[in-house]
């Protein structure tokens, strides 16, 4: 999972960036002009695009065969005092100074 940086004049805080896939909105009637959904609830890895592949697929879950697309994204923030090694997967974000809260100030 990536890490966020935000960079605020000078001030930083670290954040873990974790995504989930969740409940699978792929409409499998859309030919038919209806909502049908397969109800999958979460994304899990390892299914396979076609009925006759050998191996899973990273991107299609393994509930629904859907590709993880479909599945609603979840995006959490949380906080984290120190950056954690290895420091190779991280996103950098610096924040315009009019964007501050102002109950941050003191
Ligand atoms: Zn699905």
């Amino acid at each position: 999972m990536a890490q966020v940086v935000f960079n605020f004049q000078g001030e930083t805080n670290h954040y873990e960036l974790i995504l989930a896939y969740k409940d699978c909105k792929h409409n499998h009637a859309v030919p038919f002009g209806f909502v049908l959904l397969d109800g999958c609830p979460e994304f899990i890895s390892g299914g396979r695009r076609h009925e006759d592949d050998e191996i899973g697929d990273a991107l299609i879950c393994a509930t629904c065969n859907c590709h993880r697309n479909f599945h609603r994204r979840e995006v959490t923030f949380v906080p984290i005092r120190q950056p954690r090694e290895p420091d190779n997967n991280v996103i950098y974000v610096t924040l315009d100074p009019s964007l501050r809260p102002h109950e941050q100030q003191h």
